[in-house]
């Protein structure tokens, strides 16, 4: 019997969710307005110019099986006891639903100037940046670039911009701000020192306990100083992809939906949650952002969805932590399984080999390798 299989979000979690539904019988539709799916952990690097746009993408459409179908568009709701998706223009039924739809920059409801705002969360985002940035370099004659936010994102890009601006000859202040007290709270102190060491020896000023109170498109200012002509990157937290959910379900502050260990949603059996749409527990937490748990997570809610259309009982998600590398430009912090600290250049390429490894063709695959053998050469376009 034909059975509406609806995926929203064609990022790491719903690309292997319809892979695993590959040969289940039924058609699956794919929602998402993106024409391409992108390896996202290598934004910064392309916003700063240090890593080509083409190497961090590939076509939705050549990527996903016989039976899925890409509809491009974006869902502003969903209605989980309708059983209904909504996009601008028209509702879609379904029977089984994975929201995989991922996460987008929050905007705190601020009313600053949006397009000076330069979030970092697609790669129309990260193109945007590049070109104002290198405008920006061009115009200003005192550069200073101002990052909301100091969480991985943040740091990442203010360093590939500063390093940036340092290769076009025409070096930036760097001030990097954050309403919370501590810089990366989920590392030991001792990593955290290093990371601070290396963005103050370069120069960057870092503020905490400090938010941007206001911001005309130009000046700003942020813990009772003003800030002149900056170029202002909002970096400070993302929230859940789809506007609108209505049903009754479980979330956490920044949107997530708690899901059952085999990532359904407790009051919606057909309905599956998965990447970063979905609070996955683990030991009473919960699993931060990451392309791993998203990538296994979508896989595992994808059998789970083939399981129930055959009527057989869903298995659970058993995350793996294959541990983290996050790179600033030069130097990086990670840990890696089994509690082992990485630093420097060798985290830089291990970041390199990652994206090399999560990525959609052989020949970005080679590019990756390239990148690490030899981070951060030149400029692309
Ligand atoms: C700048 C940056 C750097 C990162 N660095 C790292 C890193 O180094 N290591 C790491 O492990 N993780 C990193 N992450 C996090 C990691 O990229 C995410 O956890 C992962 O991509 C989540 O996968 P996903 O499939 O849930 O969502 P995504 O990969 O974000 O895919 C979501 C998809 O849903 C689509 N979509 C969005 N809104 C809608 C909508 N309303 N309707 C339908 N479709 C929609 C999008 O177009 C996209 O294709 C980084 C993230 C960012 C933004």
């Amino acid at each position: 019997m034909k059975k509406d299989v609806v995926i929203l979000g064609g990022g790491f979690a719903g690309r292997n969710a319809c892979h695993a539904l590959q040969h289940c019988g039924q058609s699956i539709l794919l929602v998402d307005p993106s024409p391409v799916t992108t390896m996202l952990p290598s934004l910064p690097d392309v916003a700063g110019g240090w890593v080509p746009e083409q190497l961090v993408q590939r076509p939705l459409a050549e990527f996903l099986p016989p039976n899925a179908t890409h509809l491009q568009t974006s869902a502003a709701g969903i209605d989980l006891d309708a059983r209904t998706v909504h996009t601008p223009d028209r509702t879609i039924p379904y029977d089984y639903l994975l929201i995989a739809a991922g996460s987008v920059p929050n905007f705190y409801h601020s009313s600053f100037p949006r397009d000076r705002m330069h979030p970092l969360g697609s790669l129309d985002d990260a193109r945007r940046i590049r070109r104002d940035f290198e405008t920006y370099l061009q115009e200003t004659k005192h550069p200073r670039l101002l990052v909301a936010g100091t969480g991985y994102t943040g740091l990442e890009l203010a360093m590939s911009l500063f390093f940036r601006a340092k290769a076009a000859g025409k070096p930036c202040d760097v001030t990097i701000v954050d309403p919370s007290p501590i810089l990366l709270p989920s590392l030991p102190d001792k990593q955290r020192q290093y990371v601070l060491d290396f963005l103050t020896g370069h120069g960057a000023e870092v503020r905490l306990g400090v938010a941007i109170e206001s911001f005309d498109g130009r000046n700003a200012s942020a813990g009772g100083r003003t800030y002149e002509d900056v170029f202002l990157c909002w970096a400070a937290g993302s929230e859940f992809a789809v506007p609108e959910i209505r049903g009754r379900v479980e979330r956490l502050r920044d949107g997530r939906l708690k899901v059952a260990p085999d990532l359904s949603l407790p009051e919606y059996p057909n309905v599956f949650a998965a990447g970063d749409a979905a609070a996955i527990e683990q030991r009473g937490k919960v699993l931060r952002k990451a392309v791993n748990f998203a990538y296994y997570g979508g896989r595992r809610a994808g059998r789970n969805i083939a399981r129930r259309l055959r009527g057989r009982p869903t298995r659970p998600f058993r995350p793996v932590d294959l541990g983290w590398v996050v790179p600033f430009h030069e130097t990086s912090i990670g840990r890696l399984p089994g509690g082992l600290w990485v630093h420097g250049r060798l985290g830089v390429r291990m970041h390199y080999l990652m994206c090399g490894v999560r990525n959609y063709s052989l020949a970005n695959f080679a590019g990756c390798l390239q990148l690490a053998w030899k981070p951060n050469q030149g400029e692309h376009t």
